[in-house]
Protein backbone atom coordinates (compact mmCIF):
# COMPACT_ATOMS: atom_id res chain seq x y z
CA UNK A 1 0.00 0.00 0.00
CA UNK A 2 3.04 2.50 -0.03
CA UNK A 3 1.99 4.24 3.18
CA UNK A 4 5.20 4.76 5.48
CA UNK A 5 4.83 3.61 9.04
CA UNK A 6 4.61 6.03 11.70
CA UNK A 7 3.90 3.42 14.60
CA UNK A 8 3.35 0.06 16.06
CA UNK A 9 0.57 -0.13 18.35
CA UNK A 10 0.73 -2.43 21.88
CA UNK A 11 -1.55 -4.31 24.18
CA UNK A 12 0.12 -5.45 27.09
CA UNK A 13 2.82 -5.67 25.81
CA UNK A 14 3.19 -7.05 22.55
CA UNK A 15 1.92 -5.60 19.17
CA UNK A 16 -1.36 -5.24 18.18
CA UNK A 17 -1.33 -2.60 15.41
CA UNK A 18 0.58 -0.85 13.19
CA UNK A 19 0.06 2.87 12.26
CA UNK A 20 0.93 4.71 8.61
CA UNK A 21 1.50 8.31 8.54
CA UNK A 22 -1.42 8.67 6.37
CA UNK A 23 -3.66 7.27 8.60
CA UNK A 24 -4.27 3.94 8.38
CA UNK A 25 -4.23 1.58 11.32
CA UNK A 26 -3.51 -2.42 10.46
CA UNK A 27 -4.29 -4.99 12.94
CA UNK A 28 -1.39 -7.57 13.50
CA UNK A 29 -0.63 -10.47 15.47
CA UNK A 30 3.22 -9.87 14.54
CA UNK A 31 5.45 -7.31 12.95
CA UNK A 32 8.42 -7.99 10.76
CA UNK A 33 10.40 -4.84 10.02
CA UNK A 34 12.94 -5.73 6.84
CA UNK A 35 14.33 -2.64 7.00
CA UNK A 36 18.00 -2.87 5.38
CA UNK A 37 21.07 -1.94 7.26
CA UNK A 38 23.60 0.84 6.63
CA UNK A 39 27.04 0.73 7.45
CA UNK A 40 27.71 3.39 10.81
CA UNK A 41 30.68 5.30 9.42
CA UNK A 42 30.60 8.29 11.39
CA UNK A 43 33.37 7.95 12.63
CA UNK A 44 35.51 7.60 9.62
CA UNK A 45 33.94 10.10 8.44
CA UNK A 46 34.58 12.39 11.08
CA UNK A 47 38.25 11.54 10.65
CA UNK A 48 38.49 12.66 6.51
CA UNK A 49 38.67 8.58 5.34
CA UNK A 50 37.32 8.91 2.29
CA UNK A 51 34.07 6.39 1.84
CA UNK A 52 33.44 4.51 -1.32
CA UNK A 53 29.94 4.62 -4.03
CA UNK A 54 27.78 2.12 -1.99
CA UNK A 55 28.43 4.51 1.27
CA UNK A 56 31.12 2.06 2.59
CA UNK A 57 34.52 2.93 3.75
CA UNK A 58 36.71 2.22 0.89
CA UNK A 59 39.44 -0.12 1.07
CA UNK A 60 41.94 -1.86 -1.28
CA UNK A 61 41.96 -5.56 -1.24
CA UNK A 62 44.70 -5.46 1.72
CA UNK A 63 42.10 -4.11 3.46
CA UNK A 64 43.70 -0.62 3.54
CA UNK A 65 41.88 2.62 3.44
CA UNK A 66 43.20 5.62 1.77
CA UNK A 67 44.39 7.46 4.99
CA UNK A 68 47.84 6.16 5.73
CA UNK A 69 48.09 3.14 8.53
CA UNK A 70 44.41 3.05 8.55
CA UNK A 71 42.86 0.09 7.90
CA UNK A 72 39.32 -1.54 8.08
CA UNK A 73 37.35 -4.70 8.09
CA UNK A 74 33.58 -5.70 8.66
CA UNK A 75 30.32 -4.37 8.78
CA UNK A 76 31.55 -0.65 7.73
CA UNK A 77 33.89 -1.51 5.07
CA UNK A 78 32.38 -2.47 0.70
CA UNK A 79 33.67 -5.02 -1.20
CA UNK A 80 33.63 -5.61 -4.52
CA UNK A 81 31.02 -8.39 -5.86
CA UNK A 82 32.74 -10.80 -8.12
CA UNK A 83 29.66 -11.27 -10.53
CA UNK A 84 28.25 -7.39 -11.12
CA UNK A 85 31.78 -6.01 -10.27
CA UNK A 86 30.10 -3.37 -8.20
CA UNK A 87 31.08 -2.05 -4.44
CA UNK A 88 28.55 -2.84 -2.50
CA UNK A 89 27.96 -3.35 1.72
CA UNK A 90 27.14 -6.90 2.55
CA UNK A 91 27.10 -6.66 6.18
CA UNK A 92 27.89 -10.54 7.25
CA UNK A 93 30.05 -12.09 9.86
CA UNK A 94 31.60 -14.67 7.13
CA UNK A 95 32.63 -11.60 5.34
CA UNK A 96 34.01 -9.53 8.01
CA UNK A 97 35.87 -12.74 9.99
CA UNK A 98 37.70 -12.70 6.82
CA UNK A 99 38.48 -9.18 5.95
CA UNK A 100 39.57 -9.20 9.58
CA UNK A 101 42.14 -11.97 8.70
CA UNK A 102 43.20 -10.42 5.54
CA UNK A 103 44.06 -6.73 7.59
CA UNK A 104 45.35 -8.45 10.46
CA UNK A 105 48.26 -10.30 8.26
CA UNK A 106 48.70 -7.46 6.43
CA UNK A 107 49.30 -5.17 9.53
CA UNK A 108 51.40 -7.97 10.64
CA UNK A 109 53.73 -7.56 7.73
CA UNK A 110 52.82 -10.06 6.04
CA UNK A 111 50.36 -10.58 2.38
CA UNK A 112 47.02 -11.74 2.00
CA UNK A 113 44.47 -10.37 -0.39
CA UNK A 114 39.79 -10.36 -0.06
CA UNK A 115 38.89 -11.62 -3.27
CA UNK A 116 35.15 -10.45 -2.93
CA UNK A 117 31.67 -10.82 -1.80
CA UNK A 118 28.99 -13.01 -4.33
CA UNK A 119 26.03 -12.60 -1.36
CA UNK A 120 25.75 -16.25 -0.17
CA UNK A 121 23.71 -16.00 2.95
CA UNK A 122 21.01 -18.09 5.11
CA UNK A 123 18.72 -17.39 7.84
CA UNK A 124 15.71 -19.76 9.32
CA UNK A 125 12.52 -18.55 10.73
CA UNK A 126 11.20 -21.09 12.76
CA UNK A 127 11.04 -24.34 11.25
CA UNK A 128 11.82 -22.90 7.22
CA UNK A 129 15.26 -22.55 6.21
CA UNK A 130 16.23 -19.46 3.47
CA UNK A 131 19.21 -19.37 1.22
CA UNK A 132 20.73 -17.15 -1.12
CA UNK A 133 24.06 -16.66 -3.41
CA UNK A 134 24.54 -14.80 -5.70
CA UNK A 135 22.40 -11.95 -8.08
CA UNK A 136 18.62 -11.72 -7.43
CA UNK A 137 17.02 -11.31 -10.50
CA UNK A 138 16.68 -7.11 -9.26
CA UNK A 139 20.91 -7.38 -8.44
CA UNK A 140 21.53 -9.10 -12.16
CA UNK A 141 18.87 -6.88 -13.89
CA UNK A 142 21.02 -3.55 -12.53
CA UNK A 143 24.24 -5.32 -13.26
CA UNK A 144 23.34 -5.41 -16.80
CA UNK A 145 22.71 -9.62 -17.22
CA UNK A 146 20.43 -11.19 -19.62
CA UNK A 147 19.30 -14.03 -18.27
CA UNK A 148 17.02 -17.21 -17.83
CA UNK A 149 15.52 -18.99 -14.57
CA UNK A 150 14.09 -21.98 -13.55
CA UNK A 151 12.37 -23.20 -10.31
CA UNK A 152 11.94 -26.61 -9.09
CA UNK A 153 10.16 -28.40 -6.15
CA UNK A 154 11.69 -31.36 -4.73
CA UNK A 155 12.40 -32.95 -1.38
CA UNK A 156 14.98 -33.08 1.28
CA UNK A 157 15.24 -36.82 1.21
CA UNK A 158 14.08 -39.79 -1.09
CA UNK A 159 10.28 -39.05 -1.41
CA UNK A 160 9.79 -41.99 0.11
CA UNK A 161 12.05 -41.77 3.11
CA UNK A 162 10.56 -40.60 6.50
CA UNK A 163 10.92 -37.30 7.53
CA UNK A 164 11.14 -35.77 3.67
CA UNK A 165 10.34 -32.31 3.34
CA UNK A 166 9.14 -30.27 0.22
CA UNK A 167 12.43 -27.78 -0.83
CA UNK A 168 12.01 -25.23 -3.68
CA UNK A 169 15.60 -24.09 -5.71
CA UNK A 170 15.29 -21.02 -7.67
CA UNK A 171 18.46 -20.22 -10.27
CA UNK A 172 19.61 -18.04 -12.59
CA UNK A 173 21.47 -18.94 -15.44
CA UNK A 174 23.52 -16.27 -18.08
CA UNK A 175 21.75 -16.37 -21.62
CA UNK A 176 23.68 -18.23 -24.12
CA UNK A 177 27.02 -18.95 -21.72
CA UNK A 178 24.75 -20.67 -19.31
CA UNK A 179 27.24 -19.22 -16.20
CA UNK A 180 25.43 -19.44 -12.73
CA UNK A 181 24.30 -16.21 -11.66
CA UNK A 182 22.55 -16.64 -8.37
CA UNK A 183 20.14 -19.23 -6.38
CA UNK A 184 17.96 -19.63 -3.75
CA UNK A 185 16.55 -22.03 -1.94
CA UNK A 186 13.69 -22.31 0.25
CA UNK A 187 12.52 -25.28 2.54
CA UNK A 188 12.41 -27.30 6.27
CA UNK A 189 15.20 -28.63 7.58
CA UNK A 190 18.22 -29.73 5.15
CA UNK A 191 17.20 -27.55 2.68
CA UNK A 192 19.67 -23.88 3.28
CA UNK A 193 23.46 -25.35 3.51
CA UNK A 194 22.89 -26.97 -0.12
CA UNK A 195 23.17 -23.05 -0.73
CA UNK A 196 27.05 -23.54 -0.45
CA UNK A 197 27.24 -26.09 -3.68
CA UNK A 198 25.91 -23.31 -5.71
CA UNK A 199 27.82 -21.01 -3.95
CA UNK A 200 30.95 -22.83 -5.07
CA UNK A 201 29.85 -23.50 -8.23
CA UNK A 202 29.47 -19.72 -8.74
CA UNK A 203 32.60 -19.12 -6.95
CA UNK A 204 34.34 -20.80 -9.84
CA UNK A 205 32.54 -19.22 -12.63
CA UNK A 206 30.72 -22.55 -13.82
CA UNK A 207 28.05 -22.80 -16.23
CA UNK A 208 24.24 -24.86 -15.25
CA UNK A 209 25.40 -27.43 -17.38
CA UNK A 210 28.90 -27.88 -15.75
CA UNK A 211 26.83 -28.21 -12.54
CA UNK A 212 24.33 -30.85 -12.96
CA UNK A 213 27.13 -33.10 -13.80
CA UNK A 214 28.58 -32.79 -10.41
CA UNK A 215 29.12 -36.16 -8.14
CA UNK A 216 26.81 -35.48 -5.56
CA UNK A 217 26.04 -37.54 -2.70
CA UNK A 218 23.15 -39.08 -2.15
CA UNK A 219 21.24 -41.74 0.08
CA UNK A 220 18.27 -41.93 0.99
CA UNK A 221 18.27 -40.20 4.35
CA UNK A 222 20.13 -37.45 3.37
CA UNK A 223 18.56 -36.82 -0.93
CA UNK A 224 16.66 -37.71 -3.65
CA UNK A 225 19.02 -39.71 -5.84
CA UNK A 226 19.08 -36.69 -8.13
CA UNK A 227 19.55 -34.09 -5.69
CA UNK A 228 17.67 -30.89 -6.04
CA UNK A 229 20.13 -28.71 -6.68
CA UNK A 230 21.06 -31.10 -9.56
CA UNK A 231 17.49 -30.92 -11.16
CA UNK A 232 17.46 -27.24 -10.60
CA UNK A 233 20.50 -27.15 -12.75
CA UNK A 234 19.13 -29.75 -15.25
CA UNK A 235 16.53 -27.02 -15.58
CA UNK A 236 18.26 -24.05 -15.95
CA UNK A 237 20.51 -25.70 -18.57
CA UNK A 238 17.44 -26.47 -20.50
CA UNK A 239 16.00 -22.97 -20.17
CA UNK A 240 19.51 -21.84 -21.78
CA UNK A 241 19.30 -24.12 -24.53
CA UNK A 242 15.52 -23.38 -25.41
CA UNK A 243 16.52 -19.54 -24.91
CA UNK A 244 19.45 -20.16 -27.44
CA UNK A 245 17.55 -22.23 -29.96
CA UNK A 246 14.42 -19.65 -29.82
CA UNK A 247 17.02 -16.86 -30.24
CA UNK A 248 18.29 -18.89 -33.65
CA UNK A 249 15.51 -19.57 -35.16
CA UNK A 250 14.00 -15.95 -35.05
CA UNK A 251 17.19 -14.57 -36.79
CA UNK A 252 16.62 -17.05 -40.13
C1 LIG B 1 20.97 -10.28 15.20
C2 LIG B 1 22.09 -10.49 14.22
C3 LIG B 1 22.26 -11.77 13.68
C4 LIG B 1 23.29 -11.98 12.76
N1 LIG B 1 23.44 -13.24 12.23
C5 LIG B 1 24.41 -13.44 11.33
C6 LIG B 1 24.59 -14.73 10.76
O1 LIG B 1 23.87 -15.70 11.08
N2 LIG B 1 25.55 -14.90 9.84
C7 LIG B 1 26.38 -13.88 9.46
O2 LIG B 1 27.26 -14.10 8.61
N3 LIG B 1 26.25 -12.66 9.99
C8 LIG B 1 25.30 -12.41 10.92
N4 LIG B 1 25.14 -11.17 11.46
C9 LIG B 1 26.06 -10.10 11.05
C10 LIG B 1 27.37 -10.15 11.84
O3 LIG B 1 27.08 -10.17 13.22
C11 LIG B 1 28.18 -8.91 11.49
O4 LIG B 1 28.37 -8.84 10.10
C12 LIG B 1 29.54 -8.94 12.16
O5 LIG B 1 29.42 -9.00 13.57
C13 LIG B 1 30.31 -7.67 11.80
O6 LIG B 1 31.54 -7.64 12.46
P1 LIG B 1 32.25 -6.26 12.73
O7 LIG B 1 33.50 -6.60 13.46
O8 LIG B 1 32.35 -5.49 11.45
O9 LIG B 1 31.27 -5.39 13.64
P2 LIG B 1 30.73 -5.71 15.10
O10 LIG B 1 30.67 -7.17 15.37
O11 LIG B 1 29.47 -4.89 15.20
O12 LIG B 1 31.86 -5.10 16.03
C14 LIG B 1 32.10 -3.72 16.09
C15 LIG B 1 32.58 -3.40 17.49
O13 LIG B 1 33.05 -2.04 17.51
C16 LIG B 1 32.56 -1.42 18.69
N5 LIG B 1 32.52 0.01 18.42
C17 LIG B 1 31.65 0.72 17.67
N6 LIG B 1 31.95 2.03 17.67
C18 LIG B 1 33.06 2.17 18.44
C19 LIG B 1 33.86 3.27 18.82
N7 LIG B 1 33.59 4.51 18.41
N8 LIG B 1 34.92 3.04 19.62
C20 LIG B 1 35.22 1.77 20.03
N9 LIG B 1 34.50 0.69 19.70
C21 LIG B 1 33.42 0.89 18.93
C22 LIG B 1 31.20 -2.06 18.91
O14 LIG B 1 30.81 -1.92 20.25
C23 LIG B 1 31.48 -3.51 18.53
O15 LIG B 1 31.97 -4.25 19.60
C24 LIG B 1 24.13 -10.93 12.38
C25 LIG B 1 23.95 -9.66 12.92
C26 LIG B 1 22.94 -9.45 13.83
C27 LIG B 1 22.76 -8.07 14.39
Amino acid sequence: MSESVSGIETTDGRASAVQTEAGTVLPADLVVLGLGVRPNVALAREAGIPLGTSGGIAVDRRMRTQAEGVWSAGDCVESVHRLSGQRVVVALGTHANKQGRVAGINLGGGYATFPGVIGTAVTKVCDLEVARTGLSMAEADAAGFSYVTASVDSTTRAGYFPGAKPIRVKLLAERRTGRLLGAQVVGREGAAKRIDVFASAIWNEMSVDEVLSLDLSYAPPFAPVWDPVLIAARKAFEAVEAETSAAAASRQ
